[in-house]
């Protein structure tokens, strides 16, 4: 097990600065996530770390080894891309030898390591199989145990389930983690997929134009985003503008065109004083709707009316009309009759469910 660090990495394309000094640490076995939006640096990042790009600036270390300018085939990390780049009419035990037949690796040897990496992704019954006589589940199985055969340092992994179908993306998702969290792995992963960032990772940066946005463990990110940017990224949500009126300790409070809200900060570091300008964000599940205001006393307690809705079976979405806002509001477990839309409701959220955030 290893850990990498980036220490103040810059890459540029002619005049396009992709990464604009990104410094970070994953630990030994951890599995690590790179997300943002298109074109934020993801793929560069992750190409720096693999040794396909060498950058302007900064490095690259695995524990202490610099190999901010090792060729990729010195660094002896797996690696596992959308395409899976295997040979079609090949076996599977022969595809899977391949890095190692590079590495001259002597054929007994050679022979039992493919047997293991095989093991480990369940997929020992098929060694003698053409990779095109595999499903597209099979094929990343076989994909993941080439990369594990090397015994990399680091996995790195970019977009490794675009090409699946769901089922079988969220079946390969947890088959990830356990041969990574098995075979002990430093993983460092890119996905367009929050939610496969969410089950999978342990911790995960949010990357914007080539910069960190925020690091953190999935449920830090996704209950207390640091910016606008982040809480828009991760999941979904409702941003409610309005001027800090009061802010002593945790609780902060935000006049808001929906009343007075009362919340806490997303990003510890941010003082928010009264008078300064805020943005609320508020997850569309951290509402509770109340047919009548008894049952909704408390804080962050809004009336308004139901608009749209939108049955999903465990879930009802609804537009939630609050004076000028239409809010968002998801009901888990919905009744069988639908919620009226021609009298009042009210709606609350607990304090700790509405974060604050710098305008
Ligand atoms: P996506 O999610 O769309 O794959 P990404 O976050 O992986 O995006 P990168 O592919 O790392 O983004 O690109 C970061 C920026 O660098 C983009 O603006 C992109 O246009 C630019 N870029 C990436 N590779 C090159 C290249 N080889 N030459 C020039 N510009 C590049």
């Amino acid at each position: 097990m290893i850990s990498i660090t980036i220490d103040n990495l810059v890459k540029r394309f002619g005049s396009q600065t992709a990464l604009n000094g990104i410094s970070l640490r994953v630990e030994p076995g951890e599995i690590f996530f790179l997300l943002g939006p298109s074109g934020c640096g993801k793929t560069t990042l992750l190409r720096n770390i693999a040794g396909f790009y060498i950058p302007e600036e900064g490095r690259v270390l695995f524990d202490n080894d610099d190999v901010t300018k090792l060729p990729p085939h010195k660094r002896n990390t797996g690696m596992m891309f959308q395409s899976y780049a295997l040979w079609p009419h090949m076996t599977v035990a022969k595809n899977v030898a391949f890095g190692l037949e590079e590495r001259k690796v002597p054929t007994a040897e050679r022979n039992s390591r493919v047997a293991d990496a095989l093991a480990s992704v369940r997929m020992e019954p098929y060694a003698e199989r053409k990779i095109a006589q595999l499903s597209g589940g099979q094929q990343q199985r076989v994909a993941l145990a080439r990369a594990l055969v090397i015994r990399p340092r680091a996995l790195l992994l970019d977009e490794p389930l675009s090409n699946l179908d769901a089922k079988l993306r969220l079946e390969m998702r947890t088959e990830i983690r356990r041969v990574c969290k098995e075979s002990g792995l430093t993983a460092i992963y890119v996905t367009h997929d929050q939610k496969e960032a969410l089950s999978i990772s342990d911790r995960m940066a949010i990357l914007e134009s080539g910069k960190i946005a925020q690091i953190g463990r999935p449920e830090e990110v996704y209950r207390r985003p640091h910016s606008r940017v982040v809480a828009d990224f991760i999941g979904e949500t409702n941003f409610i503008t309005g001027k800090i009126s009061a802010a002593e300790g945790e609780e902060i409070m935000v006049e808001t065109e929906i009343g007075t809200l009362s919340g806490v900060v997303g990003d510890s570091d941010w003082k928010p004083r009264p008078g300064e300008a805020a943005t609320v964000s508020v997850r569309p599940e951290s509402w509770t709707i109340h047919s009548d205001s008894k049952g909704a006393t408390g804080p962050n307690t809004i009336k308004g009316r139901i608009g749209e809705s939108i049955y999903l079976g465990e879930v009802a979405q609804y537009q939630f009309q609050a004076g000028p806002l239409a809010l968002k509001i998801f009901e888990l477990n919905p009744h069988l009759s639908t919620r009226p839309t021609d009298c009042d409701l009210f709606a609350s959220a607990s304090p700790q469910d509405v974060v604050v955030l710098k305008k």
